[in-house]
């Protein structure tokens, strides 16, 4: 078992894959599964014409608040709460305390704010580069001004308690900042190597499906190497990119549309 090993080079010859670690090291393998994200190395040997997923045009602030730090009154949300405001969507959800209490008081308030006016400040971060998604942002790479205008942009754009519950999370500086990026695949497989996971499909956190489209990846693929020799290898991969690339596709496809809408170019 290897962890905390960040993986610098992969390839393959017809008779196995391997993997080179920063360190170094060697592995090598009758096959190389690709679930390393967004931002996948394995995808630059898989789709070498197209190895990145793109900038979506607009970002996600993230953050959650804990009912006793806030000074709010009223009655708790019963469920998600959607608001639409232009270059702006907020999803405010009610969550139960890390160790699953629903007990007033224990309760918790998650917060996702789309945003598509900021896209400038995550260029000038070097969080978006051309037209790729490199790294999220946390609240301390923020300048002060920058927090204090989400707070006072949440002040006067949304409804209680999301805005306390987001002035919370300014005030603490414990939220992240993500520029969106999406993928489309074209290939899964290329020989001993394959996508699964974001790496295989980036699609936006709008449609709530990446993580369950990916556990499907993984137990397609249990199936498919199942009493598989290692010769037979790239065929049972191919036979996984048959089932799979379809769903992968349409998942990212089925959030286009709002990325469409939503989409700011600067
Ligand atoms: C802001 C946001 C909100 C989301 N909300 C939802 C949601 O509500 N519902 C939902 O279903 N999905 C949601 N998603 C999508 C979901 O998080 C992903 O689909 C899921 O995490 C994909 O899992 P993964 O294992 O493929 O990739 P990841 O979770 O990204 O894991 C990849 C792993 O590979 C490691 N890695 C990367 N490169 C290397 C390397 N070179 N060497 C070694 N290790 C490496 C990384 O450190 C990481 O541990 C959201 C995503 C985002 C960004």
């Amino acid at each position: 078992m290897l962890h905390r090993a960040r993986v610098a080079e992969v390839g393959q010859d017809e008779a196995g894959a391997w993997a080179r670690t920063d360190d170094g090291r060697r592995f090598g393998a009758d096959l190389l599964i690709g679930a390393d994200g967004h931002r996948s190395l394995v995808r630059r040997a898989v789709a070498p014409g197209r190895p990145d997923a793109e900038f979506a045009g607009y970002a996600l602030w993230l953050g959650v608040a804990q009912e006793r730090d806030l000074s709010f009154a009223g009655r708790w949300p019963g469920g998600l709460d959607i608001r639409d405001s232009g270059d702006h969507v907020l999803l405010g959800y009610p969550l139960a305390s890390a160790d699953g209490s629903t007990e007033p008081g224990e309760r918790r308030l998650g917060w996702a704010w789309y945003d598509g006016t900021r896209n400038a400040l995550f260029r000038r971060l070097g969080a978006v580069r051309g037209s790729v998604s490199h790294h999220s942002l946390r609240a301390t790479d923020l300048d002060a001004d920058v927090r204090d205008g989400l707070a006072r942009e949440a002040a006067s754009r949304w409804p209680r308690p999301w805005r306390d519950a987001i002035a919370d999370s300014v005030a603490r500086a414990d939220f992240v900042g993500t520029p969106i990026a999406e993928y489309v695949p074209e290939h899964l497989a290329c020989g001993r190597m394959l996508l699964v996971g974001d790496a295989a499909h980036v699609p936006t956190p709008m449609t709530g499906r990446g993580f369950g489209t990916s556990l499907d990846d993984a137990e397609a693929l249990a199936r498919h190497l199942r009493d598989v020799d290692a010769d037979c290898v790239p065929g049972a991969l191919l036979a996984h990119e048959a089932e799979r690339l379809g769903p992968a596709r349409s998942l990212v496809l089925s959030g286009k549309g709002f990325s469409s809408s939503f989409s700011r170019s600067a």
